[in-house]
């Protein structure tokens, strides 16, 4: 059993490219020792995630199932520059912790201009919307990560670490996910560990990025997984961070 009891980013078969059912993730979960998990599909703008009714039921859900607290979210797509994602508002305002990035580049269009990537990703950030920007190492989508970091700190977005990115995704991103956590070091982000599970037997799994972490020597305090308490401390920043910004 790790020291961080929560995987903030996992997938169901909502998500067709995934293979577990909810149930199964829980009980994987489970086995692990974890406190929580968030379910966060894709959004609907890739043809592989569910339609929007699968976030606006996610009320059905009780809050506990089989002792692991449930988050209910998503991980929404950014859509353009000017940063606007794929679910409305009204969704939105109803999960609990929203995941957002840089997926797809039918959607997004040329995505190796650092200059464009950059002002989407401020931008999206500006707007608001998101709890957690996921897979900013991702080397398909170039960025300048001093400016991202320092716009996200503004407003209490969290950076995620995401443990697929290690392993069996997005091939390239190590060298520059350890450039992104000095830098988040350097202006105190917030860091968000999610194991980007798309099959039960993934959850929960953050070896590498938890490697990376002590590697850098990064701030214990700084990461948003440790328990529900310290999750539910963050969610209340953010709260209170959208609460200026729509004032
Ligand atoms: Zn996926
Ligand atoms: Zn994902």
């Amino acid at each position: 059993m790790n020291k961080y009891l929560i995987d903030l980013h996992t997938h169901t078969n909502c998500s067709t490219h995934a293979y577990s059912t909810l149930e199964e993730n829980i009980s994987a979960a489970k086995k692990k020792g974890l406190e929580a998990i968030a379910i966060t599909n894709h959004g609907p703008a890739i043809p592989d995630g569910p339609h929007i009714w699968s976030f606006i039921n996610l009320k059905c859900l009780p809050d506990y199932i089989n002792g692991i607290r449930v988050y209910r979210g998503a991980e929404v797509n950014i859509l353009n520059k000017n940063g606007d994602v794929d679910l409305d508002d009204d969704i939105l305002n109803k999960l609990e912790i929203v995941l957002g990035g840089f997926h797809s580049i039918e959607i997004y269009g040329d995505t190796l201009d650092i200059y464009k990537n950059t002002e989407a990703a401020i931008n999206c950030i500006k707007q608001n919307k998101i709890d957690i920007f996921v897979h900013l190492g991702n080397p398909k989508f170039p960025l300048r990560y001093d400016d991202v970091l320092i716009e996200a700190k503004k407003s209490n977005i969290a950076i995620e670490l995401n443990n697929s990115s290690f392993t069996t995704s997005r091939a390239g991103s190590e060298k520059n996910c350890e450039e992104i956590l000095r830098l988040a070091k350097k202006y105190e982000n917030y860091i968000a560990l999610g194991s980007d599970a798309h099959f039960s037997g993934s959850v929960g799994e953050l070896t590498k990025v938890i490697q990376l972490l002590e590697k850098v020597d990064f701030p214990e305090e700084l990461v948003i997984n440790k328990n529900i308490e310290k999750l539910e401390e963050f969610l209340h920043v953010r709260k209170q961070s959208k609460q200026i910004s729509t004032s």
